[in-house]
């Protein structure tokens, strides 16, 4: 089946990698293997190939070295990377290998699209959404991509629902474009109203044309990351003006969820409804709170309580899911809208065959031809089922606990944001993010570099009211507090004592 057996011989490689292969001690690469793997890139196309097996040799040995830790490592503290599941990276591997296109439902031809079909229920199931209503689900590249294809929806969404009011003739954006369906539904701007939105958002308004200047800023003054519920409706109420409201389902930086429970989603679902607002849910890490069950993540739990009510919400595969780059996916209650927007049309022979309860992803997706990235996912799913997604994200947000309470014992740091509160409250409100400064103003500049310098961690810098901060992400499906824990209170430790020492 396989195409040869040096191809059988680099799968199980990384197969055996998965399963054995102990952690790798360094959370970043040496300087030395930096340099070493850039000098070693080919830097001409050989025109008589160097075949497959020097080929292999070259990855291996250049190459590879250079990478971080990043995801196959739990010391890896960056961005929000996400691990892969020993079951996700089998069945990338698989993916690969047969390298199916999922683009049309082709049911007399493979079984792809009933894979994506099915894990994006299963994914539903997961998540307590039930997947009749939603019935446009869609894998993406990532977060980023969902994003773009939450807010082209509700572009197409609102600027309709406006045009339904004064006339009943075509405003599909799709179909006539965003200037004369706007002017058609007599709408001279758009704006996006959202708290503390992950770039993301700004990157996908400018690329649907709404303009990142449509981003405006709804928070509360003091506690930024919550809705302004008046000034909401007051900019809502805006004649001329379509709106999507974005709701930040855990915010990048802090890891704050937008919204506190389920009376404050439905005040919001019901302005929208006044005014025909549509409402966006970015839950690229956050979503994932919602498996949560117990009493130690009541506050998580409420947070994530109504985020149902939105139109349309995006998820991130390869953070929390802990399934490989690239996957997103993407979730919305209007099925029309998805064909209005995304109808790859006038192309005969890609239309389905058979039944079509499937609609074909090209249809209702970015793509055309794509990779099954729903077989990692599908794979991921039943492997551990919700009992071990819970466990594996009851882990991650004990050692993020872990950290927040080592720094709120400690001389030496501050826990960021500031708050006010009894310290169970502070810990209670932690997710998978820990944000927080040294002290020592001085230490404060350097304290990233210093931190990465140990090589036994990695974070990511940040600024937090103007000043550089420090953010564990922890986002590994291998997180354990027992052993992750003791390792990162020594770094801090000894970068703080470095520091002193040096004074
Ligand atoms: C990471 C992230 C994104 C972007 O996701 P990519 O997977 O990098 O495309 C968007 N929104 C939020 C809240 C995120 O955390």
């Amino acid at each position: 089946m396989f195409q040869s057996s040096e191809l059988i011989a680099s799968l199980s490689t990384s197969i055996a990698e998965l399963h054995g292969a102990p952690q790798p001690e360094n959370a970043l690469p040496s300087e030395e293997a930096l340099t070493h793997a850039r000098g070693a890139l080919l830097q001409h196309l050989p025109s008589a190939g160097v075949g497959l097996e020097a080929t292999l040799k070259h990855l291996r040995e250049d190459i590879v070295p250079g990478f971080s830790a990043s995801s196959r490592s739990s010391n890896y503290y960056g961005f929000v990377t996400g691990g892969t599941t020993p079951a996700a990276g089998l069945a990338d591997n698989l993916v690969t290998a047969y390298d199916q296109n999922v683009g049309v439902h082709l049911p007399k031809e493979t079984v792809a699209t009933n894979v994506e079909d099915r894990a994006l229920s299963l994914l539903c199931e997961l998540l307590k959404l039930d997947p009749m209503s939603w019935p446009h689900r869609i894998f993406t590249t990532g977060a980023t991509a969902s994003n773009v294809v939450g807010l082209a929806c509700g572009r197409e969404y609102v600027i309709t629902e406006a045009a339904a009011v004064r006339s009943d003739s075509e405003t599909s954006v799709g179909e006539i474009g965003i200037f004369e369906a706007m002017h058609r539904a007599g709408i001279d701007k758009m704006q996006i109203l959202t708290t503390v939105p992950h770039s993301s958002l700004s990157k996908a308004a400018s690329i649907l044309g709404m303009g990142r200047a449509s981003i405006k800023l709804v928070g509360l003054e003091g506690s930024t990351h919550r809705f302004d519920i008046p000034l909401l409706k007051k900019l809502l109420t805006q004649p001329g003006t379509a709106s999507i409201v974005a709701i930040s389902a855990s915010e990048v930086n802090t890891g704050l969820f937008a919204t506190t429970g389920l009376k404050e989603m439905q005040e919001i679902r019901s302005l929208c409804d006044q005014y025909g607002a549509w409402i966006h849910v970015d839950g690229a890490f956050g979503i994932m709170g919602r498996i949560l069950n117990s009493p130690n993540h009541a506050s998580l739990i409420s947070a994530c309580e109504g985020l149902d009510l939105a139109d349309s919400i995006t998820g991130d595969g390869h953070k929390l899911l802990n399934v490989p780059y690239d996957c997103g996916f993407f979730f919305s209650r209007h099925r029309e809208i998805a064909s209005r927007v995304f109808q790859n049309p006038n192309a005969a022979y890609l239309s389905a065959g058979g039944d079509t309860d499937i609609m074909s992803p090209l249809n209702i997706g970015l793509e055309n031809s794509r990779r099954l990235r729903a077989l990692p996912v599908y794979s991921s799913l039943i492997a551990y089922g919700s009992d071990g997604y819970r466990d594996m994200l009851e882990r991650q947000i004990g050692l993020a606990r872990g950290i927040a309470g080592f720094l709120l014992d400690s001389e030496d740091f501050e826990l960021l944001p500031e708050f006010t509160g009894s310290r169970a409250d502070v810990l209670n409100n932690i997710y998978i993010i820990v944000l927080f400064k040294a002290k020592d103003e001085g230490l404060n500049k350097e304290l990233v570099d210093r931190i990465k310098a140990t090589y036994k961690i990695q974070l990511s810098g940040t600024a937090w009211e103007g000043k550089p901060a420090c953010r564990f992400a922890v986002s590994n499906w291998k997180a354990d507090v027992k052993r992750d824990l003791p390792v990162i209170k020594q770094v801090l430790d000894q970068v703080v004592a470095t520091w002193k020492s040096e004074k």
